[in-house]
């Protein structure tokens, strides 16, 4: 036996709980030594019969003391009975439906039962317990591992598969594939594979266990470096369409408006990719904060394509972005007799094939539109660039379908990736480890910073007066958070605690809802001014409907969730209110601030929130601090670790392209940089990963990518 022995092969697994196992995504034993217990009951704390209250969940050692009896009661139930005890006293054992219980349990013999005691004027009785016989010499295991299950499958069973499977592998001397080389384990002080895993399955203390676990943590988050520094360092070059470096005063002498240095210097380096003489397609990062002039950089790689005989794709994460990209730009193309098309899911299906067929025919060079791009009709005579707008949207298999599209005639594209969230640097670089990064770091000039305030429910009044007197010249956004309606009902465990949010989580939240604050300000505080209502439940011709009403002034207050986060324009719009603002990242409070001070006219952004805590109120009063994206990023990378950068099914999960570890949680940095360190260091010994001892490693990072492209 092998990690790659099948699980239908092990003695036990029929055909039904092999399929069982598949649900689980268990197809081999690696799998299933790898389907960790989600928790653990502690069996170890022995209660006595006496002194513990009716209800509690919890083990008992007690002494058979009568022989079991079976009866059938009138519903054709069986029942089987006996009495138990231990120095506090006695208890009734029952057990339904299995009067083999007979067998089992002899008058003197001693069980560990776990379960729930109920007591009732004085008798105790324990109904369906788990037991396990006290054998002398035999220590009897504290924490006992509750695995996930899925129906068919029963928590013996996955226990004593995992165990037989285990032991065959110890008993057959196996040598488990560790992932890490030796070197690595010391210096990090981690537990080997084998040993882990036992702690995991077979613990022996719960210090042990977190041991154990820390170690898996590590090990998927080295996977995950040595993946994305591997891709960016090993990246196969040569096969880009030639560019030649071009003159761009053209295109520039037509802006109304001069480059800022931040810009330049972008340029310059998504130029010199282009052109590049080694022919190694770009893959760069475009990070830059909300306003700092990103589109104009994709405009001019865009330009640079087409005067390079190619055509180019510009794709964004909503119908909205999409044609606000086609609104700017398609004018300049004009002007400089480039032909620009947009396609979106309201595209229509004549107009859609009029493009597909310019496009062919390679008389559109320039194609922005959101992932209907994708669409496999649409067929480039000779795409040279593709430009995501990220945006935490689009995942990197869209990015990568795209630009597959012209691998057919052996050519790939360039590719710009645009991300408004400024990222700090060393996030960015594992974030987006197959990338080049260029930053724009700096603002255009005259931007007026936008003063914010940090309230709480007793400026309520005043905030209403704020906002009456905003929506009479300009317009007003107000954003709630969205209402998170998971709320799982654990069961009575004892639970060996790995995330200790759940406090936070069941606290009853009495958050503003976007649907009933609209109807309040409607019928109640604003009846006299037109507002409107969007979030992400609506569709999206509804809410492009509410967009356009809003941009062209017919709404005056707008409430919404974050669904207008994402780039929206509405330069009118002077004042942004976010209620219950602790429950947002600073990133995204950032993102939601960007959407004001775009005119002319002074901009506010209010933050509601009565929240106690003295942490959130330190994060929240970061805001008031500055308006400098970046310096924000870092405070909130500081503070709440690296998770909110990543795209973690936040938004429409279809298109969030997440990425979901297993163990890891990507709340540490410190420990996120020592994996890309590690995985820097052995890939320096050892680029392509192929000495026998890396082989492990090279195996679980090409696994761990199948998973992660995958969900
Ligand atoms: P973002 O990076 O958020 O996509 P945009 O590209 O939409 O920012 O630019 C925001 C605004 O700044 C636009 O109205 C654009 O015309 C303007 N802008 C861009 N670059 C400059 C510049 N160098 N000087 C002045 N205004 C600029
Ligand atoms: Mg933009």
């Amino acid at each position: 036996m092998d990690f790659s022995t099948p699980i239908g092969s092990l003695s036990g697994v029929g055909k039904k709980r092999c399929e069982c196992f598949y649900n689980l995504g268990i197809h081999n034993v690696e799998d299933l030594l790898y389907h960790f217990p989600r928790a653990y009951q502690n069996r170890g704390n022995i209660l006595p019969l006496a002194m513990t209250p009716d209800g509690t969940v919890g083990a008992f050692m007690l002494t058979v003391a009568t022989k079991p009896q079976t009866f059938t009661l009138k519903n054709r139930k069986q029942i089987t009975k006996f009495v138990a005890f231990d120095e506090s006293g006695k208890c009734t054992l029952t057990f339904f439906n299995q009067p083999f219980i007979k067998d089992i349990f002899h008058v003197g013999d001693e069980f560990r039962f776990y379960g729930k005691l109920s007591v009732k004027y004085n008798t105790r009785e324990l109904s369906s317990p788990s037991y396990e016989p006290v054998i002398p010499g035999k220590k009897l295991q504290s924490l006992i591992p509750v695995y996930p299950l899925t129906e068919g499958l029963t928590q013996m069973f996955v226990k004593s598969v995992t165990e037989l499977a285990f032991n065959t592998l110890e008993f057959g001397n196996y040598d488990f594939p560790d992932i890490f080389r030796t070197e690595t384990t010391e210096k990090m002080g981690l537990m080997n594979l084998k040993d882990a895993l036992r702690e995991i399955h077979f613990p022996t203390d719960i210090e042990k266990v977190k041991k154990a676990r820390e170690r898996f943590v590590f090990e998927e988050l080295y996977a995950f470096a040595l993946g994305l520094s591997m891709s960016k360092k090993y990246k196969k070059d040569g096969n880009a369409i030639p560019m030649e470096d071009t003159d761009i005063s053209e295109f520039l002498s037509i802006l109304p408006y001069s480059l800022t240095r931040a810009q330049d210097r972008s340029v310059k380096e998504i130029l010199s990719d282009m052109s590049n003489e080694s022919r190694k397609p770009m893959s760069r990062l475009l990070s830059g904060d909300v306003g700092s002039g990103k589109t104009v950089c994709a405009a001019i790689a865009l330009y640079v394509a087409v005067k390079n005989n190619t055509q180019s794709a510009f794709m964004a994460p909503t119908e909205i972005l999409a044609t606000q990209h086609y609104n700017d730009l398609a004018p300049i193309f004009e002007k400089l007799g480039i032909k620009t098309a947009l396609i979106t899911g309201a595209t229509t299906a004549s107009t859609k094939k009029k493009i597909y067929e310019s496009v062919s025919a390679g008389d559109t060079k320039v194609v922005i539109g959101t992932h209907a791009l994708l669409n496999e009709k649409l067929e480039f005579e000779k795409l040279g660039l593709v430009i995501t707008d990220e945006q935490h949207r689009f995942g990197v298999r869209q990015r990568s379908a795209l630009a597959d599209k012209t691998k057919k005639d052996g050519y790939e594209p360039h590719v710009l990736v645009m991300s408004a969230t400024p990222i700090p640097r060393t996030l960015a670089l594992i974030l987006y480890g197959d990338l080049d990064i260029s930053a724009l770091d700096e603002l255009p000039p005259g931007r007026k910073p936008v003063d914010t305030f940090l309230v709480d429910e007793s400026y309520r009044e005043r905030l209403n007066g704020f906002i009456r007197k905003n929506a009479q010249n300009n317009q007003v956004y107000i954003v709630c958070p969205m209402v998170d309606e998971s709320d799982d009902e654990e069961e009575a465990l004892l639970p060996f605690d790995f995330t200790s949010e759940d406090v936070e989580k069941k606290e009853k939240i009495n958050l503003r809802s976007a649907v009933a604050l609209a109807e309040t300000l409607k019928n109640e505080t604003f009846p006299d001014l037109p507002i409107g209502l969007i979030h992400g439940k609506m569709r999206s011709s509804e809410k492009d409907r509410v967009m356009r009403d809003f941009e062209q002034n017919k709404i005056k207050i707008l409430v919404s969730t974050t669904v207008i986060e994402v780039g929206v324009n509405v330069p009118n719009a002077v004042l942004m209110v976010i209620e219950n603002a602790e429950r947002f990242g600073l990133s995204q409070l950032h993102q939601l601030r960007g959407r004001v001070g775009r005119g002319k006219d002074k901009s506010y952004c209010v933050l509601v929130s009565s929240s106690d805590s003295e942490k959130a109120k330190k994060r929240l009063k970061v805001m008031c601090s500055t308006n400098d994206g970046y310096k924000i990023a870092e405070a909130d990378l500081e503070q709440r670790g690296p998770g909110d950068f990543f795209p973690n099914n936040k938004g429409d999960a279809r298109q969030s392209g997440g990425i979901k570890f297993r163990f890891a949680s990507l709340c540490d940095m410190e420990l996120l940089k020592k994996a890309f360190d590690e995985a820097e260091a052995v890939l320096n010994d050892d680029r392509t990963l192929s000495n026998p001892e890396n082989k492990g490693a090279f195996r679980y990072m090409q696994r761990l990518f199948l998973r992660l492209r995958n969900s």
